[in-house]
């Protein structure tokens, strides 16, 4: 049976897409946290100066790499077409293991689980029969976030420089650094970008476009208790670890990720640190509407303000800092930058899927600065674990979506 390609064009490009993804991957790109610097680890520059070549090699003559680490470029369009950029992040998730991906393709997909060679991994790539899929080998994350994205951009333009024929605006290509850590988006140059509206290239299912993410804050509690040896405690130890406990415990527990789903939004508590005299808890808080996002951060705060209360001997302080802003609000002036991404998944053969998204992207910092940047799918799936998969038509496709929104912009309306 052949492969289930979404077209002809994503067929013509699936070959090109798959060798560069099995290329991009090999090469170390985790971000870490805490570090200073951008990028945060030099294995990004490898990929980034690999990409300014490529870049290069295929006619976008003013590929360079900035003091930050972001690639941009420029695959110039008609006089007087709009300028249209194409954004993806060449890091991968800190949170498993990204040195020594050994990709592997398995092709034409029978359904059901694959087993990888190492650990014991099993991934289950639903409804992809007939598919190739690629996985790591089981004790690395894939890494297909986003450089299935970085791959579809890069087939694609190198597919339109190759067709000087074809219709496009002018393409301006941006490849970011620490998008996984929340900083990609940090440093993005938008003036020197210059395009009018942006795409990530960052999403999962075939055919998802998104522009609704979260809004997200970072809340931080500090507690300071006194501490004493327990032999000489009695009536003056201030216990910071039981006091955070406390604090956790008192959190609702249907306010949590694992607990809710769709337009719900959370407080999350990913990080307690804690000992008798000091202690910390670091969550994120999340929701699409703002008012209730407020909401979330008062009840964590209201249950502050009763712990502390209880205690007055201890110092605790509640730290409460934007990360970043639904991106809706900023794109809706900009209908049109949605709308040609559904008219070019729809000319690809598949039916757009317009889901907001939980989490946030590149694009949601852009568009709150002025560039409006939805997401569009990547085709990766199980992102930041071992388990991660994607199929090469999937990749195909994205790239065939992306050649058919040139299109779009080429003769809007
Ligand atoms: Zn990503």
């Amino acid at each position: 049976m052949p492969a289930p390609y979404t077209s002809d064009l994503a067929e013509q490009l699936a070959d090109d897409v798959l060798a560069r993804f099995l290329r991009y991957v090999r090469v170390n790109t985790q971000s870490a946290r805490g570090h200073n610097g951008s990028p945060s680890t030099p294995g990004q520059l490898g990929l980034s100066r690999m990409l300014v070549d490529e870049l290069r090699a295929a006619g976008l003559d003013d590929a360079e790499l900035d003091q930050n680490g972001y690639v941009m470029a420029t695959l110039p369009g008609s006089a007087g077409a709009p300028v249209i950029g194409l954004i993806a992040h060449v890091d991968t998730s800190p949170d498993a293991p990204g040195a020594g991906v050994e990709p592997i393709v398995h092709r034409d997909h029978p359904g059901g689980p694959i087993e990888l060679p190492r650990k014991g991994s099993v991934v289950e790539p639903h409804d992809h029969r007939g598919h190739d899929i690629v996985t790591s080998s089981g004790d690395t994350l894939l890494g297909a976030d986003d450089k299935a994205g970085v791959a579809e951009i890069m087939a694609a333009v190198s597919y339109l420089a190759a067709n000087p024929g074809l219709p496009r605006p002018t393409l301006r290509v941006g490849f970011t650094p620490d998008e996984e850590i929340g900083e990609g988006a940090t440093l993005f140059d938008i003036d020197r970008f210059g395009a009018q509206a942006a795409y990530t290239m960052d999403g999962s299912t075939l055919g998802e476009i998104q522009d609704e993410t979260f809004s997200g804050i970072a809340a931080v509690v500090r507690i300071k208790g006194v501490d004493i040896h327990p032999g000489f405690a009695a009536g003056k130890l201030v216990n910071a670890a039981r006091l955070a406990g406390r604090i956790v415990a008192a959190l609702p527990p249907d306010l949590t990720p694992e607990a809710t789903s769709g337009r719900d939004g959370f407080i999350h508590v990913y990080d307690l640190r804690a000992s008798a005299g000091e202690a910390v808890i670091e969550t994120i808080v999340r929701d699409f509407d703002d008012e209730k996002l407020q909401g979330h951060v008062d009840v964590l705060r209201r249950i502050v303000d009763e712990v502390a209360a209880s205690e007055p001997r201890a110092q605790i302080e509640l730290n409460v800092e934007p990360q970043y802003p639904n991106m809706r609000k900023h794109l809706e002036a900009h209908p049109e930058v949605s709308a040609a991404a559904e008219r070019a998944i729809r000319a690809e053969g598949i039916e757009p899927i317009n889901e907001p998204i939980r989490g946030g992207t590149d694009g949601s910092m852009l568009s709150a600065r002025g560039l409006p940047t939805p997401n569009i799918f990547a085709g990766g799936h199980d992102f930041h674990s071992v388990r991660e998969w994607v199929s090469v038509q999937d990749m195909a496709a994205a790239a065939a979506v992306i050649v058919r929104l040139a299109g779009e912009w080429a003769a809007p309306g």
